[in-house]
């Protein structure tokens, strides 16, 4: 069995079960901590198997206030800040979003991040945990890509390439918003950390490190020894060899994919259900075998669903000697990532979906959504 299993079970069931143990008050003293009490619900969030607004919804059913849940509906809601990011930036996602990143001196990965060998223990430790599980907490990606960007200079893409390629939770508007943000393209100042601050968070007391100094000297520092070799990155995802699915081509076929794994989702129409797993989109953005295989096993959560490795153009020739319109036949849900699906597209839950747009700052879009209830 895949040890992501053991923390990331992919049976519904299990998921729901793990929003109904949240305890939101611990959640606020702790989430900073390695060891505090988080959701771990990313990887279902980003993988479109629960909304944002079904967790606020479950919690706020629990008996919790909406004052004693404030912090992780605020937290929750950087997802969905990020999501409108790229609805309307799209592709420039992947461009600097504000300014051009202060400071750095290459476009290549740092050879110890990726190979665990930075020196800074628990960092190590982490990155391990990274390959083996597919997740790591929200302090130690910053700390990861502070010590990519603003310690070793990286720009931050080839380094969120890799992050994206093994995170089970991997979702480029989170992702690359959040690199943008340490690295200080979607922010006005980079994001440093130290040794001490590493111990506190993470329970830790490593002296003597490249990171054993001040904010001040860290921002000052020279690229260290440990963070000088870089490498160029090569990621490939080895999809699965599929037959077409067969579609009764009376009904419509429900286009599900791996941020859209939903299964309450129209649940109870008479539709065709096709997980398509396009060669195109995963050579633009590989994942790993991990990530496949979690994507793979959450989608046993929809009866009857066929698995498809091709492209959409493939669907579409199957309705050619049919009497629906593709118009009619296909249908999706809304999501930056596959725009260019035709047919109907559902919208996404979401917590606060009267606020729209693009927002310099997350502080903003927050007082609108608080605005709006
Ligand atoms: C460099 C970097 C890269 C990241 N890449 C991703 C990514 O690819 N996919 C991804 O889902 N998250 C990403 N994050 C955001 C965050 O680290 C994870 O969402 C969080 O650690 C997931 O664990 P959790 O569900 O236990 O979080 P919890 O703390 O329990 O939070 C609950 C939910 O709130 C949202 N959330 C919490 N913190 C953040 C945050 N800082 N930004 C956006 N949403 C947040 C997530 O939806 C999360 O599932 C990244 C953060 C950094 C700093």
């Amino acid at each position: 069995m895949q040890k992501f299993k053991n923390i990331f079970p992919t049976n519904y069931q299990a998921i729901i079960n793990k929003i109904n143990v949240i305890h939101p008050g611990r959640y606020a003293k702790t989430r900073n901590f390695l060891n505090g009490d988080i959701t771990y619900l990313s990887p279902y969030i980003s993988r479109g198997v629960i909304s944002t607004k079904q967790i606020m919804n479950i919690i706020l059913k629990n008996g919790f206030t909406f004052l004693e849940c404030e912090k992780l509906i605020q937290e929750l809601c950087w997802r969905e800040y990020y999501q409108r990011v790229w609805q309307v930036k799209k592709e420039l996602i992947w461009e600097d979003l504000k300014q051009a990143q202060p400071d750095f001196i290459h476009t290549k990965m740092p050879v110890s991040l990726l190979h665990c060998t930075t020196g800074i223990e628990v960092i190590d430790e982490q990155l391990n945990h990274l390959y083996e599980i597919g997740y790591v907490h929200n302090h130690i990606r910053m700390y990861i890509a502070s010590m990519a960007c603003n310690v070793g200079k990286a720009h931050w893409k080839i380094p969120a390439k890799w992050f994206y390629y093994h995170l089970l939770d991997g979702d480029i508007a989170s992702n690359n918003c959040s690199w943008q943000w340490v690295a200080a393209s979607f922010s006005s100042k980079k994001y440093y950390c130290n040794q001490e601050n590493i111990n506190k968070y993470t329970n830790t007391n490593q002296r003597d490190t490249f990171l054993d100094k001040t904010y001040d000297e860290i921002a000052s520092i020279q690229v260290p020894d440990a963070l000088t070799a870089t490498t160029l990155l090569q990621l490939n995802t080895n999809l699965p060899i599929t037959k077409l699915p067969i579609l009764d081509v009376t009904k419509p076929t429900l286009i599900y994919n791996s941020y859209n794994l939903d299964p309450n989702w129209r649940a109870n129409e008479n539709v065709n259900r096709v997980l398509l797993l396009e060669p195109t989109h995963f050579a633009n953005h590989p994942v790993s075998e991990k990530v496949l295989d979690f994507v793979l096993a959450l989608s046993k959560n929809i009866p009857d669903i066929q698995v498809f490795t091709g492209e959409i153009t493939s669907i579409l020739a199957l309705y050619n000697e049919s009497n629906i319109l593709i118009n009619d036949a296909i249908i999706s849900k809304e999501h930056p990532a596959f725009a260019y699906y035709p047919g109907i597209k559902d919208q996404r839950d979401w917590m606060f979906p009267n606020v729209t747009g693009y927002y310099s700052s997350f502080f903003n879009f927050w007082k609108k959504c608080i605005q709006s209830l």
